[in-house]
């Protein structure tokens, strides 16, 4: 099997809940995707998705996705699909980093594996585990009551996790609001589920212990990304109990080494285009694995594509170290593609179909932006 020819798609998708608040004052009406189809040359075609959350979440763009797909995407005509480290290789001599963009690529070699193979990409990472793969919600930063009404919404939608977003400046409510919000958020919790409160780096030491102190002990969550920097969550992690997972900062294989090096957290949020796609994906499973990390599997996020990926490497994971996956088709209006993936028994489990088990709406994408043969 060889690469024939390779389409961009560009599509915007509204964010389903009006304005999605983020720490720092950052917001977020829509994401910019990008989507790719990869034919081989016996006309299977394979697809993936990479949509960064913003310009301003980590060092990734829309632009620079599209950007560099066309330094990358030539150089892997001819290419065997089937083989994800030799085309990852291919990828990393065309372009240094851009790990965002390489995502698309990998991600749709891997739906071309799949289906060259007739099975499932989940089967190919290692194969199915037995469970539905639970799902967590993303519950932006927002007065504390909505926060709780929002979780609320996605308990009754099947959901058995709650990213909970906190990160509020002094002007307005610092730490007295995030613990609010916090305490609030996690008022109804039924037994079994799971809580991330996330301030995606937004958070000094000091505030953060503030936050920490202003709540009843025994709530049970762990704290994400609490700062920016690694030496500031290091020093939080001295002096507080708290879990720490890392997100933002455990952005590479060469990170998460540092991570369990250090013991700077007791769990990451394992990203697909964060990471570069589901070859580097899979290196942070097993060495996260193998540190007993505790993982979410996430994107950025993204359409019905990107939670393929998302749900088959999640349905790869033990039990006993995957938390939840994100369920990024509820944070979008627009749909790029069908997939047969209900909520339901707690969790979503990945279809069991040759490839990512993804049908794109092919009248939705409109003409390829790109296109190279
Ligand atoms: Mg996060």
């Amino acid at each position: 099997m060889k690469i024939a020819r390779i389409d961009v798609f560009q599509i915007d998708l509204p964010f389903s809940g009006g304005t999605y608040h983020l720490s720092h004052g950052r917001h977020y009406e829509a994401f910019d995707a990008t989507l790719v189809r990869i034919t081989a040359d016996d006309g299977t075609e394979g697809w993936g998705e990479s949509t960064p959350f913003g310009s301003t979440y980590i060092a990734a763009h829309a632009l620079g996705v599209r950007a560099g797909l066309a330094e990358i995407a030539p150089q892997l005509l001819g290419a065997d699909p089937r083989h994800v480290d030799r085309i990852n290789e291919r990828m990393d001599r065309a372009l240094v980093g851009h790990h965002h963009a390489k995502s698309a690529l990998d991600v749709a070699c891997w739906d071309l594996f799949g289906k060259a193979t007739g099975l499932a990409v989940c089967d190919l990472l290692g194969g199915r585990t037995d469970r539905p793969v639970p799902v967590i919600s993303s519950i932006h930063a927002d007065e504390p009551v909505a926060m709780r009404a929002n979780v609320a919404d996605h308990r009754k939608r099947g959901y058995q996790g709650h990213s909970i977003k906190v990160g509020a400046l002094d002007r307005e409510g610092g730490p007295a609001l995030d613990a609010a919000r916090i305490e609030e958020s996690l008022a109804d919790r039924r037994p079994g589920e799971y809580f991330l409160v996330d301030a995606n780096g937004g958070l000094t030491v000091e505030t953060a212990l503030r936050m920490l102190r202003l709540l009843p002990p025994g709530l049970d969550f762990a704290l994400e990304a609490p700062c920016a920097t690694w030496r500031e969550t290091v020093s939080l992690r001295q002096r507080s109990n708290v879990p720490i997972i890392l997100d933002e900062l455990a952005d590479s294989e060469e990170a998460i080494v540092k991570l369990i090096a250090e013991d700077a957290a007791d769990g990451i949020g394992l990203k697909i285009s964060k990471s570069g796609g589901l070859t580097r994906g899979r290196r942070h499973r097993d060495i996260g694995m193998a540190a007993g990390l505790a993982m979410t599997v996430q994107d950025t996020v993204g359409s019905a594509i990107a939670f393929a990926a998302i749900l088959h490497l999640a349905q790869s994971v033990p039990e006993r170290f995957l938390r939840c996956a994100l369920d990024c088709r509820g944070m979008v209006t627009v749909e790029t593609a069908d997939i047969e993936a209900p909520i339901e028994q707690g969790g979503v489990t990945a279809p069991v179909v040759p490839g990512l088990g993804i049908k794109p709406r092919l009248d939705a994408l409109g003409d390829p932006v790109s296109s190279w043969f």
